[in-house]
């Protein structure tokens, strides 16, 4: 049975946090067995903003497939690959580039925000306005129908819609407009109670060691009502809490709620209870990112096989594409 084809990357620029986790990666694994999911790290798009710094591009990459395999993703359901091993994405860029208007690209929401919170680098380069075509580029070079996105990622997406219908236009029928598979990732919350993010330098990363996270958890932000044990707090204020309701049972976070408004539980014990569950949850990861860490040319030979297989892919596309452009085949 052909299944529909799903596309979705994460850019080489830093390590995996538990907000990565639970939203993106853990979708993609529900995703891989009911579509045929490509998914890869996108080390080109870490230049994008991090050029002048490229020393710890390849250590991330080998992180994040680390993280895609050990969350789960299995390389006989999906593929998995490293965009810079497919080099047909470039020439696809390259092409995309010549018909897309450069209002399109300034227009995109993030590419002010960005060079807004940006502000150390020199982000008014070329390749960083190109952003969006090269995303594009990565995702309908497999002329994927769905694109997991959650809602504040659409106008991303718009872009490559509107980038593949001029093609359409101008040439030929090639590529299918791809759709936003919206997915409704939870928030998670950082240890200071704002979202959990490496700019915040508030997270719980995948890399971190046990000792570590019962640390972090164990110092991470409460309500600030509850000076003292005996005062009555708000779980809903808390941070701690925003976790229980992803890692614990429900009984344990009635419990928790009941307790927390009466003082009828101390934080100290509460934050117990989370580190037990967020480590029931992650144990089976560290395991496994353990073995792979000491078996690395298992985790190359799984981008290697994947990146060969989406270049197949990638291929059969830029013969459609040099085709209707009229250029060599
Ligand atoms: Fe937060 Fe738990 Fe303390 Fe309530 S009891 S404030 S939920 S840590």
């Amino acid at each position: 049975m052909n299944r529909e084809r799903v596309l979705s990357g994460m850019q080489a620029s830093g390590k995996l946090h538990l907000g990565n986790l639970v939203g993106a990666l853990k979708n993609w694994v529900d995703l891989q067995d009911k579509y045929d999911c490509f998914y890869f790290v996108a080390d080109w798009h870490a230049l994008t903003t991090g050029y002048a710094n490229p020393a710890s591009i390849k250590e991330n990459t080998n992180d994040l497939l680390i993280n895609f395999i050990a969350a789960g993703l299995n390389p006989d359901k999906s593929t998995i690959f490293i965009q810079s091993m497919v080099p047909q994405h470039a020439e696809l860029h390259l092409l995309l580039s010549m018909i897309t208007p450069i209002g399109w690209l300034e227009r995109v929401p993030t590419y002010k925000e960005k060079q807004e919170q940006l502000k150390d680098r020199d982000l008014s380069t070329y390749g960083f306005l190109g952003y969006p075509v090269l995303q594009t580029a990565d995702i309908i070079i497999y002329r994927a129908k769905f694109v997991p996105v959650g809602i504040d990622q659409f106008p991303h997406l718009e872009i490559s819609r509107e980038i593949a219908r001029r093609f359409n236009y101008l040439y030929k029928e090639v590529f299918p407009e791809p759709e936003g598979l919206l997915t409704e990732f939870p928030k998670v919350l950082g240890l200071d109670g704002r979202k959990m993010s490496k700019s915040y330098d508030n997270a719980i990363y995948l890399s971190d060691s046990p000792e570590i996270v019962e640390q972090k958890i164990r110092t991470m932000m409460t309500d600030p009502a509850r000076k003292r044990r005996t005062d009555k707090g708000e779980p809903e204020l808390s941070p701690v809490y925003h976790l229980h309701k992803i890692f614990s049972s429900k009984e344990e976070l009635d419990e928790i709620a009941h307790g927390c408004k009466t003082a009828g539980i101390g934080c100290i014990d509460c934050k117990k209870i989370l580190i037990k569950n967020v480590f029931a949850y992650m144990e089976p990861i560290w395991k496994k990112r353990n073995e792979l860490i000491s078996n690395p040319d298992s985790v190359l030979e799984i981008a290697q096989k994947g990146s060969e297989k989406a270049g197949k892919v990638a291929e059969e596309t830029m013969k459609l594409v040099r085709d209707a452009m009229g250029l060599p085949c």
